[in-house]
């Protein structure tokens, strides 16, 4: 079964279209990077994967069903969606932020705390931070917390939109490596839209290059590096790595 499968699926805002039929199946467990200048339907696509849009065109399943749009919040819990900024609500704990969904689950409070201890450890977060506020955490600690939230239900599927976009590099590395840590201990199907090719590289096994709603390419860093699929792959390549000729022998 594929976790998720697009099939020929076009989306236009006001006639102008921001994704043109773009078929491509997700592999399983593995983190696939969406990367394209901005403008080119990164935010779309995975929009569409979680049903907050629909395609005006084509198909989208998801654990090997159609999307159905009258049963979204069913979807919805099996699906991690983590977007740039944490999102957090200011006037809830830690503790609650992380917990909210399988609150409305109606999980059993055991099984809360449990899986909550186990989250913060996951990602390195001080168990005693459990009954802080978000505006009392650094930029990392609350992008640590809004991961634990998506994972929170322990979803297959993470779609995650520029989640390390707005944080400085050293706490954007230390991020990477919860990240890759993460994917180790519970491995997921994740779409990581980034517009950094040096993240995408670092994060992903393989990478989708968009451009002006289509496909460009898509293959491991290393098909992309010494095989660009087209002029403009080659020249976004270059423009990104530029300054760091580290990657030219990758
Ligand atoms: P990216 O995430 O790569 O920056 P988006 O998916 O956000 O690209 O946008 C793709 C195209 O669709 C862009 O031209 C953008 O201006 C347009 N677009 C995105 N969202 C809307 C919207 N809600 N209304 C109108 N146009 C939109």
């Amino acid at each position: 079964m594929e976790t998720i499968a697009l099939k020929n699926i076009s989306k236009s805002y006001q006639g102008k279209p921001a994704l043109r039929q773009i078929t491509f199946s997700f592999p399983s467990n593995t983190t696939t990077a969406v990367i394209g200048p901005s403008g080119s339907g990164k935010s779309t696509l995975l929009q569409l994967i979680n049903g907050l849009l629909r395609p005006d065109a084509g198909d989208i399943h998801v654990y090997g069903q159609l999307i159905d749009y009258n049963g979204l919040p069913n979807l919805r819990r099996r699906i991690g969606y983590a977007v740039q900024g944490t999102g957090l609500f200011p006037h809830l704990t830690v503790a609650k932020n992380i917990t909210l969904l399988a609150h409305l689950q109606k999980w059993e409070h055991e099984k809360i705390k449990r899986r909550l201890q186990d989250l913060m450890e996951l990602v390195d977060l001080p168990q005693d931070y459990a009954k802080k506020y978000p505006h009392q955490l650094s930029g990392g600690e609350q992008q640590r917390v809004g991961l634990c939230r998506a994972m929170m239900l322990n979803p297959g599927i993470f779609l995650l939109d520029e989640p390390f976009g707005s944080l400085d590099p050293l706490t954007r590395n230390e991020i990477h490596r919860e990240f890759l840590k993460l994917q180790e201990v519970e491995a997921r199907t994740i779409v990581l839209v980034t517009h950094d090719l040096r993240e995408a590289i670092k994060l992903a096994r393989q990478i989708m290059i968009l451009n002006q709603g289509k496909i460009e390419q898509v293959g491991t860093q290393k098909e992309i590096l010494k095989n660009p699929a087209s002029e403009f792959v080659r020249q976004f390549v270059q423009l990104q790595l530029e300054d760091d000729i580290s990657y030219a022998g990758t």
